[in-house]
């Protein structure tokens, strides 16, 4: 690429909210064929709010949702802050129900708590892509995904298990937590897709590319998602470490591949791709990690950008 006609890319980029790296960028673009979208917070809002409280047998939602909430408070996860606004708001009535009969939720929400209702947490871990475990009120909480009680040895009754498939089924993703070795329920998280992300995986279909839905999480909730955008392919329940293992096996097929992220676990993977795309409204890493950044924090701007860089290029040869 000339300097000059770069800085022409590079300038109308700035305008459409698309930041370049360099040239390299601009060359990718025309030969990239595949792109995977990371679900929350590039397909989804990743802000997440608690939909549904299900607790194992004798088990008070109030008081799962409080632990819950605790250990969560240490966590910068999306799936924590839902958790610990959710604890922080009274609980409504349709929100909670025990498996078993009703369990009746206290009229303050929080009996036994401290002045304001919020317990410390002390001798936190977070597990990447698993969950978090930390010290409560002399309990030891662990909250996460199903396999991080089985990965740490910790019952599960049949009833959470029957309520993690529940929620599953309707497209949710299930929080399995409890306490001293044992997992008392269920909380329920919900994200909502972006409004404009429909229209963007239209817009990379147009262009000649194949999106790809990626995500950490359980299968059932990618492929919702993927249905609502328009996404047929899924790859779904990668760790962290795991996404730059999944846009190599791609690009030793054949693919050139550009990679849509927005969070601290997506650097590696932006890096990987033939082509980064950060979120404007990301993580710093990720942006570093990138080769373009989209400004505007949407994927209509990861199609314009696409388009642009080809135009650019066309000037240019
Ligand atoms: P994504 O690929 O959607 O960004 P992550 O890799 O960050 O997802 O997380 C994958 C899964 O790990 C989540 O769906 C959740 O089950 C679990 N998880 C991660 N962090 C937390 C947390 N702070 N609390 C509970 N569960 C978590
Ligand atoms: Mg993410």
């Amino acid at each position: 690429a000339t300097p000059t006609a770069l800085l022409v890319g590079t300038g109308r980029g700035a305008q459409l909210g698309i930041l370049i790296k360099g040239p390299e960028a601009l060359e990718q673009t025309r030969r990239v064929d595949t792109v995977v979208l990371d679900k929350t917070g590039t397909v989804t809002t990743g802000h997440m709010a608690l939909a549904a409280v299900r607790t194992a047998d004798g088990q008070d939602p109030a008081e799962l949702l409080r632990f819950a909430a605790a250990v969560e408070s240490a966590s910068e996860h999306p799936i924590a802050a839902a958790i610990v606004a959710a604890a922080s708001a009274p609980l409504p009535e349709s929100a909670a129900s025990g498996l078993s009969g009703s369990s009746a939720i206290p009229a303050s929400g929080k009996s036994g708590a401290g002045a304001d209702g919020a317990l410390t947490v002390g001798d936190f871990s977070s597990f990447a892509g698993f969950g978090v475990r930390g010290d409560v009120a002399g309990r030891t909480v662990l909250a996460g995904r199903p396999a991080l009680f089985e990965r740490e040895g910790w019952t599960v009754p049949a009833e959470v298990t029957a309520a993690v498939d529940e929620q599953e089924a309707a497209g949710r993703t299930a929080i399995v937590a409890g306490w001293d070795g044992e997992a008392r329920g269920v909380l329920a998280v919900a994200d909502t897709v972006k409004p404009t992300s429909r229209d963007a995986v239209a817009g990379l279909r147009r262009l000649g590319l194949t999106p790809i839905l990626l995500t950490g999480d359980n299968e059932r909730v990618a492929r919702a998602v993927a249905a609502e955008v328009g996404i047929d392919e899924v790859i779904a329940g990668v760790l962290p470490a795991g996404k730059v293992a999944v846009i190599e096996r791609l690009q030793q097929s054949g693919k050139v591949v550009a990679m849509a992220g927005d969070g601290v676990n997506d650097a590696a993977a932006l890096a990987q791709a033939d082509l980064g795309l950060a979120m404007g409204t990301g993580a710093d890493v990720a942006i570093e990690a990138s080769d373009l950044t989209l400004v505007r924090g949407d994927l209509t701007v990861a199609v314009d950008a696409i388009r642009l860089a080809r135009r650019t290029l066309r000037i240019i040869k």
